[in-house]
């Protein structure tokens, strides 16, 4: 019998939109593009695994063809669904190592500095390109010592002893890369007269849907929202994100493409924008200093896909001095793990090109964007600075100082 998980591909009325919208098959000539990888094949999947083309590899699952689709078709899903449902299972080490970011997280942030230091040697990255499809010309994140967690320890006595709190869900990088923007996260809502607490988390599962490992991101999906549900039912608070992509798939991934139930606890997770903003609104508005700055503003794919934009916006709105220059509505091309792979490394990078040069004729003190992976590919290919809206608006406060 045909099993339909997920019939959506039926109500394409092939209107090409998602075509044209999509990034990857505006530079790539090898990828069909959205419509032809999703709804038009797997129609004929569903009955001949058989028919599977290799080149579904080259989708990013940005979703930027699921924000312009007008039938609702969710075309990502349908594609993750596949490479993951249809492909011969082999493992490879690179898609291990690059999608299991909590082990690498905790082996390389008890040696971050060698580590660093390893990873960043031309010869590292030219024995990571032989051996392992890396793409050498792909920077890498830098580890810092410790963990944002161990940091966490030291503040909770004092966290505890807010009457307000929210679940800070602070995802692998701001507790293996970004110590920094998880400490101005808790300096932030303090000034504002929240507390922050942190609960059992595992990585929210991004980059194992991306690297086909649906199997490992439900099992990592189901832990955490068994843990974000046991506090909120204890607590009644609020969960945060700073990570758009975190925040995505919580909300959005779990009950979509991996098929865990989020409904006790979906109105209660939100992206860190979102929650601040309504309470900004909420008032009184704190008082805020001027950031004297002109900051180019990315909106990442995942925050697009869920809405989120207007909140970020509105939220650096309230900051006198800041002049935002709001970027055309494209993707970065990095795609989280994507742009580290040899295959998709130039298309990463073609893909971002135009972003670059509208940030570049932008000429911005700062680039302001939501997300972590887009902040590397948009440091590693421009000039320019790129901070969390988070920071600016803890410059603002007093909290923070660039
Ligand atoms: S998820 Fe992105 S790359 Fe994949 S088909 Fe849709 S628009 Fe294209
Ligand atoms: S945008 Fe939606 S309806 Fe139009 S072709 Fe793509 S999947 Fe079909």
């Amino acid at each position: 019998m045909i099993n339909l998980e997920n019939i959506s591909f039926d109500h394409c009325i092939k209107c090409t939109v998602c075509t044209i919208y999509c990034p990857v098959a505006r530079v790539n000539p090898i990828y069909p593009g959205p419509k032809q990888s999703g709804p038009d094949t797997e129609r004929l999947r569903i009955k001949n695994p058989d028919l599977l083309d290799e080149s579904l590899k080259y989708c990013s699952n940005c979703k930027r063809c699921e924000i312009a689709c007008p039938s609702d078709v969710r075309i990502a899903d349908i594609i993750q669904t596949a490479k993951w449902k249809y492909s011969p299972k082999r493992f490879k080490i690179r898609d291990f190592l690059l999608s299991h970011t909590d082990l690498m997280g905790t082996l390389s942030t008890s040696a971050a500095p060698v580590v660093n230091r390893i990873t960043g040697l031309s010869l590292t990255k030219s024995a990571m390109e032989a051996f392992l499809n890396i793409s050498s010309k792909r920077r890498f994140p830098a580890y810092e010592p410790g963990t944002f967690r161990r940091w966490y320890g030291r503040m909770k006595s004092e966290q505890e002893a807010f009457s307000e709190k929210v679940i800070y869900y602070h995802g692998c990088y701001v507790n293996y890369n970004d110590h920094e923007l998880g400490k101005t996260v808790v300096r932030t809502l303090n000034k504002l007269g929240v507390g922050v607490t942190l609960i059992p988390e595992k990585c929210c599962g991004v980059p194992l849907i991306a690297n086909a490992d649906l199997p490992g991101a439900r099992k990592n999906a189901r832990y955490n929202i068994q843990s974000i549900e046991t506090a909120v039912e204890k607590t009644h608070c609020s969960v945060v994100s700073t990570s758009s992509s975190c925040t995505f798939a919580l909300k959005h991934e779990y009950p979509g493409l991996l098929e865990i139930d989020n409904s006790a606890v979906f109105n209660k997770i939100h992206y860190i924008t979102a929650y601040l903003s309504r309470l900004f609104a909420q008032g009184p508005v704190p008082e805020l200093q001027p950031v004297n700055l002109t900051a180019a503003y990315h909106a990442p794919c995942h925050l697009e896909r869920m809405g989120g934009v207007i909140h970020t916006l509105d939220l650096l709105s309230n900051i006198p001095g800041l002049k935002i220059v709001l970027m055309h509505s494209e993707c970065c091309g990095i795609s989280g793990t994507y742009g580290f792979k040899k295959e998709c490394y130039d298309i990463a990078q073609d893909v971002g090109e135009e972003l670059f040069k509208r940030i570049a004729d932008a000429a911005p003190d700062i680039v302001i964007t939501d997300c972590e992976t887009c902040k590397w590919q948009i440091e590693m290919s421009t000039p320019f600075r790129t901070v969390h809206p988070i920071m600016i608006l803890a410059q603002s406060l007093g909290v923070y100082t660039f």
